[in-house]
């Protein structure tokens, strides 16, 4: 399947790209997590988006088009695709849809998850991450074994530093402003299927009575 993920940072896009993965072999495509490798791995790339997104300010839509146009052209993706944090702007959609009509390709439709704020501020200043395979714990809901610890691969579990009270704030913001307005071009295209939860149970019955 090629689905876009819509909806504010916390509300579990990531965990259900991963559980979407195991479903039919699609890759997730994480743009947080492309830019999160370069800023550890300390490239150009990394050196260029550091500063803004440590604040939770966007990065330019030229940067990440030009990193979506290769990543969406590799081999892994022609069993399809789920866009986790792509894209973020009106301008960037505009751009993918000019990318996938040159590519020849269609998408299956842009799935919101539509969760209120106070259930996101509370998810997203309790979330904590795996340095070292992105792996999501929370320490109210679901902490790693070993405090501190990654489950998965033994990395180092640490809170991010656009998880601060401040930084989320302004991401919430960052979001109405700027990707809220992604909901209503999708459902004009006819694109969009919301569901009103995080669980992957109801996301795929929504999926499932669409394509
Ligand atoms: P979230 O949990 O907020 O969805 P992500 O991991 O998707 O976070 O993204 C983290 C940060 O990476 C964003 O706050 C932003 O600085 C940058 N970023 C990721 N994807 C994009 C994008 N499509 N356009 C602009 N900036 C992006
Ligand atoms: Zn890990």
């Amino acid at each position: 399947m090629k689905i876009i993920l819509l909806g504010p940072p916390g509300a579990g896009k990531g965990t259900i790209a991963k559980a979407l993965m195991q479903f039919d072999g699609s890759v997730q495509i994480s743009t947080g997590d492309i830019l999160r490798s370069a800023i550890a791995a300390g490239t150009e790339l990394g050196k260029q988006v550091e500063a803004a997104m440590a604040a939770g300010d966007l990065v330019t839509d030229e940067l990440i088009m030009g990193i979506m146009e290769q990543r969406l052209q590799q081999e892994d993706c022609k069993k399809g695709y789920l866009l986790d944090g792509f894209p973020r702007t009106i301008p960037q959609a505009e751009a993918l849809k000019e990318l996938l009509a040159k590519l020849g390709e269609k998408l299956d439709c842009a799935l919101e998850l539509d969760i209120p704020t106070d259930v996101i501020v509370d998810r997203l200043t309790s979330r904590r991450t795996c340095v070292k395979c992105g792996e999501i714990f929370n320490v109210k809901y679901k902490p790693p074994a070993v405090e501190g610890i990654c489950d998965v691969c033994g990395g180092d579990v640490v809170q991010r530093d656009d998880e601060t009270e401040e930084a989320i704030q302004n991401r919430l913001q960052v979001y109405n402003d700027q990707t809220a307005p992604l909901v209503e071009f999708y459902r004009n295209g006819g694109l969009l299927v919301s569901v009103p939860s995080s669980d992957i149970d109801d996301v795929m019955a929504a999926i499932k009575s669409r394509i």
